[in-house]
């Protein structure tokens, strides 16, 4: 299936590692030119070179920047004045037991995960609506719509982020810009590798058997009964990209293996 999506520029924010960068690989794929960004010039140095030596026939561009800092976001605008897609990726997470949350923490957690992804959707909208094509895609989580109770300040960041991608579809009325939402469930990226590793290490159970055992005692309701590979996310990610998926916005997105057990 051919994605339409050749000589289209994207961003990603947050793809150095995990779901950001597999869905830059997806999309530079599909003939995608894409924005890498981290906060490490030497990570993103390193995934421009990685993406650009496996599709030499795309163009592969680098952003180091801290988008949750408004001058490393004016660096970018200045750098990257319009693109044809915005996902908004970047995401902080940390289980916290809610007495122990300060403001201090609630409020980081909100300027990483939702104030930045609207400051870019703000800079970057005007001009997509003027070409009359673009994509803004938040990647929220399942903690959306249903709270684990396990990082309270986490889930309510991504619940914001339904709500604002709903209310900027209603700006787009019309046109052939949309924006939606990806929920996904829990995914196999290096930091959910990590938390595997110190859950089970000291454990009797066989390595291969770790993944099978936590879906089992932790994620009991996920109907894949395994974790979600990144690729699947920025394959997904990849198709609401595309000009080919016109027919929703303002949708939130389950990308979940079935976690989340209500039909709405
Ligand atoms: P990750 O920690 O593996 O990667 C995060 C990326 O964001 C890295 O490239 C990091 O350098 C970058 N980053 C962090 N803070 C930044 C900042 N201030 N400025 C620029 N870049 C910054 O994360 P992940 O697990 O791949 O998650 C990506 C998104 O997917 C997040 O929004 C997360 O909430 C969401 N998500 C993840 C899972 C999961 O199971 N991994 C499940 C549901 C949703």
């Amino acid at each position: 299936m051919d994605l339409h999506l050749t000589n289209k520029l994207a961003l990603i924010t947050g793809s150095t590692k995990g779901i950001g960068k597999a869905i830059a690989i997806e999309m530079a794929r599909e003939g995608t030119n894409v924005i890498i960004n981290g906060r490490k010039q030497s990570d993103v140095d390193q995934v421009v070179a990685e993406i650009q030596k496996k599709f030499s026939d795309i163009k592969v561009q680098g952003v180091a920047a801290d988008l949750s800092v408004e001058s490393d976001r004016e660096k970018l605008f200045d750098i990257i004045p319009q693109v044809d897609i915005l996902v908004n990726n970047m995401g902080i997470f940390q289980p916290k037991d809610y007495f122990d949350i300060d403001d201090a923490t609630w409020e980081k957690f909100f300027r990483i995960n939702v104030l930045a992804g609207n400051s870019l959707a703000k800079f970057y909208l005007p001009k997509m609506l003027q070409q009359d094509f673009g994509r803004i895609i938040f990647i929220a989580s399942e903690e959306a719509v249903m709270p684990s109770g396990e990082m309270p300040q986490y889930s309510m960041t991504k619940s914001m982020n339904l709500s604002l991608a709903k209310s900027l579809s209603m700006l787009t009325k019309a046109s052939h810009v949309t924006v939606n939402t990806i929920m996904p469930g829990s995914t196999l990226t290096e930091g959910v590798q990590k938390m595997l590793d110190d859950m089970y290490q000291d454990s009797d159970l066989p390595k291969d058997e770790w993944e099978q055992d936590f879906m089992k005692n932790h994620r009991s309701r996920s109907q894949i009964q395994r974790l979600i590979r990144p690729e699947e996310i920025g394959r997904f990610t990849a198709f609401v990209a595309s000009p080919d998926s016109s027919s929703f916005s303002g949708e939130a997105l389950r990308v979940d293996g079935g976690l989340v057990p209500t039909i709405f």
